[in-house]
């Protein structure tokens, strides 16, 4: 009896299912085991959970399995998943990024590889989504629920997808995109949570500018150093958060500077 003899054939349940690699839904070519035909020995002593399944997959994703010790269906596809996100991150990231139209921009060797890349992330991208397929199995039918569409919300406005709801926010909020993926990350990968943290960065900087601008102007036109005027319009500025900084040099030059001008 050979190893094989313990699986049963994973078969779609419809035929437009058939010779498509379960895990990403390229054309299959060989199959999968789970588990591992060199681990069956290991899960029939110890019970692990395994499916004992013979599974309709592709090339790379048989190749990318070899790593791949777990007995169970899901177990198998989020690994070839995961595999095929790690070794298209470059396409996957290129396609995120740019759309077609922003291409005509480039010059051509630049463009030429960009365009490969995109065409490439999208196939990943179609590959990553893919949601399996009904099968019978051992005479039993398993029935793939279909994964909850993914929905990406940009205050109000929804997208089927990260990419389309990247380019649009980035340019209707005027945030370059890899600064936005970014912060979609680092902000529980929320759009509104990023945009807003990247405006008060950015109002924040365009503040601290301003303050130190106007306080060097100050120092330089009333003699004063400008450590002391900028610590003094920053007390001012904390003890009233209505304050501008315009007023708070005004309250400066009132009670500081034009009392002791006056005694000399
Ligand atoms: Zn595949």
């Amino acid at each position: 009896m050979t190893a094989d003899t313990h699986y049963h054939l994973l078969t779609p349940t419809h035929s437009n299912s058939f010779n498509t690699c379960f895990y990403c839904g390229c054309i299959a070519a060989t199959h999968d085991y789970a588990p591992p035909l060199q681990y069956v020995e290991f899960y029939l002593a110890t019970r692990e959970p395994s499916e004992f399944l013979k599974i309709p997959v592709c090339n790379e994703c048989v190749e990318l399995l070899k790593a791949c010790k777990a007995g169970t269906l899901d177990e198998r596809r989020l690994f070839a998943r995961a595999a095929l996100a790690k070794k298209y991150a470059k396409a996957l990231t290129i396609y995120d990024m740019w759309t077609a139209d922003e291409l005509a921009t480039l010059d051509y060797s630049l463009r030429h590889s960009i365009e490969a890349g995109l065409k490439l992330g999208a196939e990943t991208t179609e590959r990553l989504s893919f949601a399996g397929f009904d099968y019978e199995a051992g005479g039993v039918s398993q029935l793939v629920a279909e994964n909850a569409p993914l929905r990406f919300d940009v205050f109000g406005e929804c997208f089927d997808t990260f990419r389309e709801a990247l380019d649009f926010a980035s340019k209707a909020y005027r945030i370059p995109k890899n600064a936005l993926k970014d912060a979609f990350a680092d902000n529980g990968n929320s759009f509104e949570q990023a945009i807003n943290t990247i405006h008060k960065q950015a109002a924040e900087k365009e503040f601290n500018q301003q303050l130190k601008q106007q306080c060097a102007a100050f120092a330089k036109q009333h003699k004063q150093a400008v450590i002391f005027v900028h610590k003094q319009v920053e007390r001012y500025l904390s003890e009233n958060a209505d304050m501008t900084i315009t007023e708070a040099l005004q309250q400066l030059y009132n009670t500081r500077v034009k009392p002791a001008a006056a005694r000399r």
